[in-house]
């Protein structure tokens, strides 16, 4: 069997005209425009593509960009300075940092900062609480994408067995939470595994919808995975021979029913549900 490639740019952009129309309604109706502020520490290369493309994603959609550039060395206090002085500003909706932070700078110190109701990364323990109690004022953009995907395109989630493998905050917890709510989008087993996890491969073997957010250069061969089994790639590694995810692509492709591609798959999911979230603050504000 060749697995069907799940398009994620295209369920992307589907979402993303969407956005675009929702915006166009909301600017009319309400004459504000959304605006998302990012926040870029450093000049870690990755980090400033990551926001750069949000930004354009953003203009594409109707949604106002702004970006505050720190330089490596800056301290707490001042990012926190720029953080109050955004959660204050009412032109501004959403506002985004970029991770990770340089190391003198406290992440969950600065993620906490961020005013709840423009927190469009959802990383602020208010908004993850509501999350896990199944009442979200946002979800977290990469699993949202995710879950959108597989609804989108008609994957069964309720009573599938999934498997998440990777439990980092911002991927893989927040997934299988919100793979295990009640209701639409959710109603699945979910087995989490971790690099603790024994006989990986006998419990990603079990997975009806398999979930890779390990961070590791095509880690998850043909072996681990189920006949016809879909598989999710939120992997982005940066190799020799380009960007490559977390699954050996060639490999499981002829043992899986479905895949992501890297590039083309999760990646554009993550952004178009930040611009979800921003309109989605935008509406909360006003
Ligand atoms: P992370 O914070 O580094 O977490 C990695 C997780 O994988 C941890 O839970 C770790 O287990 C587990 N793990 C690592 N090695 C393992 C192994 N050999 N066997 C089993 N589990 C293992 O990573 P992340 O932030 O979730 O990101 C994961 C990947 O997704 C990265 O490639 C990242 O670039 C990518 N990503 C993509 C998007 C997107 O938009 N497509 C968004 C976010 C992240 P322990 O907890 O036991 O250490």
């Amino acid at each position: 069997m060749t697995a069907a490639i799940l398009d994620g740019k295209a369920v992307a952009d589907q979402i993303r005209s969407e956005i675009a129309e929702q915006t166009a309604q909301f600017v009319a109706a309400k004459g504000i425009t959304p605006c998302l502020a990012a926040v870029l520490v450093g000049d870690d290369p990755a980090s400033q593509v990551y926001v750069r493309n949000k930004q354009r994603a953003c203009e594409n959609s109707g949604i106002t960009s702004r970006l505050h550039r720190l330089s490596a060395g800056t301290c707490q206090d001042e990012l926190l300075a720029l953080i109050d002085e955004l959660n204050r500003d009412q032109a501004v909706h959403g506002i985004l940092v970029q991770l990770p932070l340089p190391p003198q700078i406290d992440e969950s110190r600065v993620l906490q900062a961020v005013s709840p109701l423009k927190d469009v990364d959802a990383f602020h323990p208010e908004n993850v609480g509501r999350m896990v109690q199944g009442r979200p004022r946002f979800l977290p953009c990469t699993p949202h994408g995710v879950q959108q995907l597989l609804l989108r395109k008609n994957i069964p989630i309720a009573g599938s067995h999934v498997v998440v493998l990777g439990r980092s905050d911002i991927v893989g917890k927040p997934m299988a939470i919100m793979l295990m709510q009640r209701g639409a989008g959710g109603d699945a087993t979910v087995t989490v595994c971790h690099s603790r996890t024994r006989d990986l491969p006998g419990l990603t073997r079990q997975a009806d919808i398999l979930v890779v957010a390990i961070g590791r250069a095509r880690f998850v061969t043909a072996d681990m995975v189920k006949p016809g089994a879909v598989v999710i790639d939120v992997g982005i590694n940066r190799t020799e021979s380009g960007l490559v995810g977390d699954v050996d692509f060639e490999g499981v492709r002829e043992v899986a029913g479905q895949i992501t591609p890297v590039p083309g798959g999760v990646g554009p999911l993550t952004i178009a549900m930040l611009l979800h979230n921003t309109l989605a603050a935008a509406r909360l504000q006003t």
